[in-house]
């Protein structure tokens, strides 16, 4: 990562380093010049790399509309249902699709432990879970019951889209 701005907020939005210096020129070092103002005459303000984007809104140039970040709205999270989720770094996704598929990946992990635990194979009958949902038919939330346990909270697969949040 190297020192250089990857993007400048100006008129109360970010813009790509190249419609910033289309607009303000750049100075020798080929950054927008210190002292230009925006049509606010407020200064011009740079954005790095190590700044905090936030991913679900990610960052994008508000005169080309340039992906600067791409956004990741969309959140794969497991838990019981009624406690927090015990993950801090969710998996962050652009896509619905993209989430879908890890979130698949999550169930079937899920479903291995539990066909492991109980000593199973696929095929044998009467399984001591039962799966509520179905990721490849469209749902964004699956639930799966440990039967052999009397009061089994279950255990749930989510996709958040934290912008409706
Ligand atoms: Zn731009």
């Amino acid at each position: 990562m190297t020192g250089d701005p990857i993007a400048y907020t100006y008129d109360a939005a970010e813009h790509c380093p190249a419609c910033a210096r289309a607009r303000f020129g750049s100075d020798d070092h080929g950054f927008v010049p210190e002292d230009a103002e925006d049509s606010e005459g407020n200064g011009i303000g740079a954005v790095f790399g190590w700044d905090e984007i936030e991913p679900d809104r990610g960052l994008y140039c508000d005169t080309c509309g340039a992906e600067i970040v791409e956004a990741l709205p969309y959140v794969v999270v497991e838990n019981t249902p009624g406690y927090l989720p015990e993950d801090d770094d969710p998996g962050r996704f652009a896509t619905l699709d993209e989430a879908r598929v890890y979130a698949s990946d999550r169930l079937s992990d899920l479903l291995d432990h539990l066909y492991e635990a109980h000593g199973l194979h696929e095929d044998s009958g009467g399984l001591p879970f039962r799966v509520v949902g179905s990721f490849a038919q469209g749902d964004d939330c699956v639930i799966v019951y440990d039967l052999t346990r009397t009061h089994d909270l279950g255990r749930v697969i989510d996709i958040v889209d934290t912008r409706a949040s």
